[in-house]
């Protein structure tokens, strides 16, 4: 599994990123590396450029604005779980960046590139040699689902550990491409579609997010894995909600590992305004149940992960209401 050969551009602010993004248009954006680089070892992909974003001093950076908390899109997974703003303002964020990988990946792995990950499939994170005895696949290269062989759509599951903890948090994203940038909702970031689960425009560059502060929002975040050591989640989830008195005053769920795009659950508002008993959890429980779409993307079973995604909402909103 030898990696191919590529040009490496290596600008050291936007105004170059994007003069690259205009000279080299097949080009691939290259953060820690830890997940393109281990694709392109298994020939997922052959560019001739790759275009690294960790010199760009903006993407790098934390900062406290009036009503938000800023990320830069090049902040590295290991200072997501040490710097002291996020620890203040984002303490879940921490604790999900904790959860990915193993510490050493954490030192150059970064949050824009957990948020762009690839999405995943049993038949696609396998090396050429594999894919190709099975003809390929409709993601890369092939024409058929193995998943789902009825339909003409990739169902590979988005697996970021950061994503779900931002939803429910309601972060937004910057996206910028060389005439300017905009904030969108992080869920307009992605679509339900495991081959093409990104909405970035050609040129397009993620920026960074930025976390509303003051919500009033206790958050936490539980993944389920193989592997406790490291592993991706075969289902991740993050709980958001807001206690006043014996009533829930807000409620936000967002899962991941189960969809092709991280999925911020709706149909929450109903149960807002309630106390947080057993017939509360068994209705989280069914929401959940209901709006994840987990496929045969995984060795584990579709079922079971959706199960497991509906058993860790419900514990961790039992455990955020008792804080
Ligand atoms: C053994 C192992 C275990 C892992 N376990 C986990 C896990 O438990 N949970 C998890 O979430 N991940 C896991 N990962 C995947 C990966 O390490 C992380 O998701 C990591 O955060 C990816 O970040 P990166 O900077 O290395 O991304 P890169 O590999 O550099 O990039 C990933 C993708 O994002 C794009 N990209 C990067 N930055 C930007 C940007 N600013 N704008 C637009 N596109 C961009 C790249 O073009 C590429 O397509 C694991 C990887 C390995 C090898
Ligand atoms: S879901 Fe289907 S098309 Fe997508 S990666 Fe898996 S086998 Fe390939």
């Amino acid at each position: 599994m030898r990696l191919p050969g590529f040009q490496l551009v290596r600008p050291a602010n936007l105004a170059e990123v994007f003069a690259a993004r205009r000279t080299y248009p097949g080009a691939r954006l290259l953060a820690g590396g830890t997940d393109l680089v281990v694709n392109l070892r298994h020939g997922l992909g052959e560019p001739a450029v790759l275009i690294d974003l960790t010199a760009v001093p903006d993407l790098r950076d934390v900062a406290l604005e009036p009503s938000s908390l800023r990320i830069g899109a090049a902040v590295t997974l290991e200072r997501l779980t040490s710097d002291s703003l996020i620890a203040v303002h984002a303490p879940a964020l921490a604790d999900a960046a904790r959860k990915i990988a193993g510490s050493a990946h954490r030192t150059v792995a970064t949050l824009g590139g957990n948020l762009c990950l690839d999405t995943r499939c049993l038949y696609y994170n396998q090396s050429a040699w594999w894919r190709q005895s099975n003809g390929f696949c409709l993601k890369y290269r092939g024409d058929r689902c193995h998943v789902a062989p009825e339909g003409n759509r990739c169902r590979a599951a988005y697996s970021g550990d950061t994503a779900p903890v931002l939803l429910a948090l309601g972060a937004t994203a910057e996206l910028a491409d060389a005439t300017g940038s905009r904030w969108v909702d992080l869920q307009s970031l992605f679509q339900e579609d495991g081959a093409a689960h990104l909405r970035l425009g050609d040129g397009q560059v993620l920026l960074g997010v930025r976390v509303p502060r003051s919500s009033g929002l206790v958050v936490g975040y539980e993944k389920a894995r193989l592997r406790g050591a490291i592993d991706f989640p075969l289902a991740g989830v993050a709980v958001a909600l807001r206690r006043e008195n014996d009533r829930l005053a807000d409620l936000r769920i967002a899962v991941t590992g189960t969809n092709s795009q991280p999925v911020l659950l709706k149909e929450c508002e109903p149960l807002v305004g309630r106390p947080l008993d057993a017939a509360l959890l068994q209705q989280v429980d069914k929401l959940v149940q209901r709006q994840v779409k987990p496929m045969r993307t995984t060795l584990t079973p579709a079922h079971g992960r959706r199960r497991m995604a509906a058993a860790l909402a419900v514990r961790l909103a039992r455990r955020l209401w008792g804080e």
